[in-house]
This record gives structure tokens, sequence and C-alpha cells, in this order.
């Protein structure tokens, strides 16, 4: 980070080193071609009267040799300032293009900062509660039922290592070459299948489900959807209070499979709305943050979105809270 200040401000320096040096020069080019025009029309008097070309002062300034030189004198010093113009613009272009580049880099390095943070405790979290669940099993003869409640926990940390990993490798594929594997999918079906998993894996969350039987099926990914369904469901349980109410719909539009999926959670202004989409990205900062997440999860669900030629979008709900829409055509 100091780094990039230090460059910023030497960035800085240099320009506004340039710009006092451009104006001083301008300036001298103005004295200087003012101070060639007047010697220039002295040599032109001085030649003129010689011959007599004019009587006065005032004759003289209207003769065409005057003239001529005069219209030349203007149009160098517009020549001065039109220059003085396209430097200052250019200058004022390269100086958003250095505050941008550096802006982006800054949140570049607090994302990947953020996400250093994040993915070392939803790692470390889940090994160390696995670990201290065997020790308890190598160091003590348990009850059965112990053992159930201690195998369960362990196995619900073992599918949150196997599901963080599943999206740091999606989003590692992601980012390079993936092909949507299209096939025909029955929506009734795999709607209800993903809620009925949600709502056993969150049983204090309610999940209120709109599902018409009548839907037809998609051409889609399936893995790909499934994950649409859940990060979108998972977050918006994550960012509402306890216990969440969740809404989820859809409709049948004549060219897309549309779904919403509405909580009265936290809300997202509108400033972080396109943001929440960038990989890495989290809303605020990660050392005083409640939440765990890696800040993937929006992305890829962005990313497989736009690899079935859909549309996502985020909105305000009302009271509070927000709504995910996803649009996706029925055939690819
Ligand atoms: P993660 O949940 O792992 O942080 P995501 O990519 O899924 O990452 O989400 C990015 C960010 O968007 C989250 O950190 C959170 O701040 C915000 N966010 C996502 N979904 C919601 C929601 N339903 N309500 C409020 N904030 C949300």
């Amino acid at each position: 980070m100091a780094k990039y200040r230090r460059l910023r401000l030497l960035s800085y320096l240099v320009i506004a080193y340039m710009l006092m040096a451009f104006s001083w020069w301008s300036v001298l080019l103005f004295t200087k071609n003012k101070d060639a025009f007047l010697a220039k029309s002295e040599l032109l008097r001085i030649g003129m009267a010689a011959e007599e070309l004019y009587q006065g002062e005032a004759h003289f300034r209207q003769t065409t040799p005057f003239q001529n030189l005069a219209a030349k004198y203007r149009r160098q010093e517009w020549m001065i300032l039109g220059e003085a113009l396209v430097f200052i613009i250019t200058l004022i272009i390269g100086v958003w293009f250095i505050n941008r580049g550096y802006k982006k880099e800054m949140e570049a390095a607090q994302q990947r900062r953020n996400f250093l943070l994040s993915i070392t405790h939803e790692l470390k979290s889940p090994i160390a509660s696995i670990r201290l669940i065997l020790d308890t099993f190598g160091k003590r003869q348990l009850r059965p039922e112990q053992s159930e409640k201690l195998v369960n926990s362990g196995l619900q940390e073992a599918e949150r290592l196997h599901q963080l990993v599943n999206n740091l490798l999606l989003s590692a594929r992601l980012e390079t070459a993936f092909q949507p594997v299209f096939e025909f999918i029955d929506l009734p079906v795999l709607l209800n299948q993903v809620i009925t998993q949600m709502q056993g894996k969150y049983p204090g969350a309610k999940i209120v489900a709109q599902i018409p039987s009548d839907l037809p099926g998609i051409q889609a990914d399936q893995d790909g959807l499934i994950s649409i369904l859940t990060n979108l469901i998972e977050n918006a349980i994550k960012y509402s209070e306890d216990p969440a109410e969740i809404y989820f719909s859809c409709q049948n539009q004549v060219l897309d499979f549309y779904f919403e999926v509405a909580d009265k959670g936290i809300g997202i202004s509108d400033s972080e709305k396109k943001r929440i989409f960038t990989q890495f990205y989290r809303i605020g900062n990660e050392d005083t943050r409640k939440t765990k997440g890696t800040g993937l999860g929006l992305y890829i669900v962005d990313q497989i979105v736009k690899a079935h030629r859909g549309k996502i979008k985020v909105q305000d709900n009302s009271p509070k809270g927000s709504i995910f829409s996803v649009q996706l055509p029925w055939h690819q």
C-alpha cells in the first residue's frame, strides 16, 4: 500500500512540475511571439516610411502588409493557446487514468488480502474441528449417541471443506475455460430437490418456495444451475438475521426461465450492487465481518449465468433485504 501511495505522490509531483513548466513556457512563447510581432511591425513601419507608403499611425495600421503581419501574429497566438489546451486535456486524461488504475489496484490488493484472511479461516476451522473430533475418538470411550453426534458434526465440517474446495476449483475453471454441459433438466424436480436440501441444511430458516408443477424443462448445465440456486439461497440465509425468511419464486416466461430469491436481510447498498459479482469481493472489512465466506459465490453465479447467456440482477426488497433475480433462456 505504501508503495502505491509513494508512486501516486511521485506521479502527482511530476504532473505538477509539468504543468508549471508548461505554463511558464506558454507565457514565454506568448511574450516572444509578441516581441517578434512588435519588432517586425517596427521594421515594416521604417521600410514603408522610407518609401512614404502611409500617412500617420492609423493609416499604417490599415495597410495590407501590416494587416497580414497582425493576422499572422493572431494565428500564432491561437496556435500556442491550442497547443496548451491539447496538452492540458491530455494531462487531465492521463491523471484520470492513473487515478483509476491506482484505485483498481488498491481495491484488488484489499480484495486479495480479504480473500487470504477469509480462506485461511475457512480452511483452518473445519480442519481444527475434524482434528478435535478424531482426537476425542482416540482418547475416550464414547457412548453410541455421543459418537453419532461427533460423527455428524465431523461430516458437516468435511462437507464445508468439500464445498469450499469445489468453489475454489470452479472459480479457477471459470477464469480460464468453463464449458457448460447443456442437458435437458426437469425443472420442478431439480428445484424441489435443491429447496428440500437447503431446508434440511438450514432447519432454522424458513424457505417459502413457489414452484409451478407445469414448468417446462430447460437446457442447462445441471451442476451450474444447482450452484446458482444454492449460492443465492445460502447467501440469502447468511445475510439475514435469525430466523431467516427466504422466498423463492419462478415464472415461465416466453423466452426465459425467470426466478427470484428474496430475503429480508441486511440488504445491499446501491454502490455495492455491481461490485458484489467481482471475484473475492466481500462488502466491508474482513477484520470486522461476522459472516463466513470467500467472496467467490456471486462471482461463480454471475459467470455461470453468463455462460448460459442469461442475466442476473439485484434489487432492494421492501421494507428491507435484497432480491436476486435470474433469467435463463430455455434453449441454448
Ligand atoms: P461470500 O458470501 O462468500 O462473502 P459472495 O460472492 O457470495 O461471497 O457474496 C459477495 C458479497 O455480497 C458478500 O460478502 C456479501 O457482503 C454480499 N451479499 C451477497 N448476497 C447477499 C444478500 N442476500 N444480502 C446481503 N448481502 C449479500
